[in-house]
């Protein structure tokens, strides 16, 4: 059974149990405790010893230890993307994307010395100079998903306590292995007990953070509602809050677009990670004459996109997470079905133990129907046409959603209008997952995100800190 960490201390929890799967065998791999109240009030009790000491240690070390722990995570960078396929199930190729991504964010939190500056202003007024300091919060606490067990985590941990913040992380309970190889390298690199802990569980433990009076703040990666309802929770409980939630990503593909550039890029988008990306393009969208040829190149490559265990030499989609999971994906084919779209491609029936569906396409979907306008969080791309690029950016605007869209085009002012009125945080131009560095805030707009500082970038720095403004006269 998996641990949680309180201090310095694996602690076994004498809870109830849900099992963590090897997704492309369907075998039992761990068992991952539900905490609750109790093991959180012990995790934050932990936290909140430690920001003593680490909220004075000097800067300079605290960013020694984070390059420490970087050395570490490029060490073990193969162990740590093994562990995603194992028990996430995308490929490994994937799961190196995903830790590599997560690395670029512990680079980035090193660069605190630069990004935790104040400000001066001498002589606002006869012999007055004003000084703005940034200070850490205290105990903070991140809820990541399933779907990027290392890049997620670390989008949370470096910043804040780099930052001077100790912290309480719960990992999804259903790929909790990742954070827990994380944190045996956060103290093999020298940090101090308490400035890292671990609790696992799922809604219990997490509700139990966000409403813990010493929990400063929350950042919370996951679904949509759950997004929203962890925003109001936290709000309510006087706690700063960072929530990003679900998507509806649009490809949108003008007629002049290069598609021997742009169907690669959709089917990378569509089907990589099996569809479980919060970036995932969802509906590809054929503008004027380009629709017909589009939907037929889409097909052609997708069928041949190799479908297996993740570990497998040339496999490009992985299983999905679990059973429940593929059973709901398919359930949205079905639905699709019902309310008029086509079945261009069909995933299902692969036979087997693993939780596995194939690439699947549903031409002539609207966004009236569910599955134009759903999350599905599954290799399903929905196939849409527009007859120009303002009835395209209608359709992309239609769903409540905000995370990301695309542009394929070779046209610089096409390019313009699209980014200048598309209602969504991030948008790419040739570029089917539109990914920002971790140097950039992860923007995500309308119900895709909860609150106003975005995770990583300068925006997380501010989120992890408070200023502090000193008026002086000598
Ligand atoms: P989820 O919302 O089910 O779970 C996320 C986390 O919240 C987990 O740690 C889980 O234990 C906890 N949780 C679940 N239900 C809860 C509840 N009722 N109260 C409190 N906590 C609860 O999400 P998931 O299925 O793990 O992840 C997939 C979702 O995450 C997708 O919707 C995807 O789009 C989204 N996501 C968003 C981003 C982004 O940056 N916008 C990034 C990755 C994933």
């Amino acid at each position: 059974m998996v641990k949680n960490l309180i201090g310095a201390e694996w602690q076994e929890v004498s809870r109830p149990t849900l099992p963590v799967y090897n997704p492309a065998t369907g075998e039992v791999i761990e068992e991952v405790p539900l905490s609750g109240k109790e093991e959180v009030d012990r995790a934050v009790a932990a936290a909140l010893r430690a920001f003593e000491v680490w909220s004075r240690t000097p800067l300079m070390e605290r960013v020694r230890l984070m390059f420490r722990f970087k050395e570490l995570l490029e060490k073990y960078f193969e162990d740590l993307a093994r562990l995603v396929t194992l028990h996430h199930g995308k490929t490994l190729e994937e799961a190196r994307g995903e830790v590599r991504r997560g690395i670029e964010v512990v680079d980035f939190a090193c660069g605190a010395p630069t990004l935790l500056q104040g400000r001066t202003l001498r002589e606002v007024t006869g012999g007055v100079d004003q000084n703005l300091f940034h200070y850490p919060l205290g105990v903070v606490a991140g809820i990541p998903p399933f779907n990027f067990p290392v890049m997620i985590p670390l989008w949370m941990f470096p910043i804040a306590v780099v930052a001077g913040n100790t912290f309480v992380l719960k990992p999804s309970e259903r790929t909790p292995l990742g954070a827990v190889r994380l944190a045996e390298l956060f103290l093999e690199a020298g940090f101090p007990e308490g400035v890292l802990n671990l609790v696992h569980g799922a809604q219990e433990a997490a509700e139990a953070l966000v409403s813990h009076p010493e929990v400063k703040a929350v950042q919370f990666v996951g679904s949509e509602p759950v997004a929203r309802r962890i925003y109001q929770l936290a709000a309510q409980h006087g706690k700063r809050v960072s929530a990003a939630g679900g998507a509806k990503n649009h490809l949108v593909v003008m007629p002049d677009a290069n598609l021997d550039q742009a169907i690669p890029a959709i089917l990378n988008s569509a089907f990589g990670n099996a569809g479980e990306r919060c970036l995932a393009g969802s509906v590809a969208v054929g503008v004027g004459g380009v629709g017909p040829e589009l939907l037929e190149r889409i097909v052609e490559s997708a069928r041949r996109l190799r479908v297996g265990p993740g570990w497998e030499e040339g496999v490009q989609v992985g299983p999905l997470i679990r059973e429940e999971h593929r059973r709901r994906v398919v359930g949205y084919i079905q639905k699709g079905l019902e309310e008029g779209a086509r079945l261009a491609l069909d995933g299902r029936g692969i036979e087997g133990k693993g939780f596995f569906l194939g690439p699947t396409v549903l031409d002539r979907v609207s966004p009236r129907m569910v599955v134009g306008r759903e999350e599905i969080f599954g290799p399903v791309l929905s196939v849409s046409y527009a007859q120009d690029l303002e009835e395209a950016i209608a359709q992309a605007n239609a769903v409540p959603y905000g995370n990301m869209a695309t542009l394929f085009t070779q046209s610089g002012r096409a390019a313009r209008e699209f980014r200048e009125r598309v209602q969504a945080g991030m948008v790419g131009i040739n570029v089917g997952v539109a990914q920002p560095f971790a140097f950039y805030p992860f923007s995500g707009w309308r119900n895709s995100f909860f609150g106003d500082l975005h995770p990583h970038g300068p925006d997380a720095f501010l989120f992890y800190t408070q200023r502090k403004v000193v008026v002086e006269r000598w």
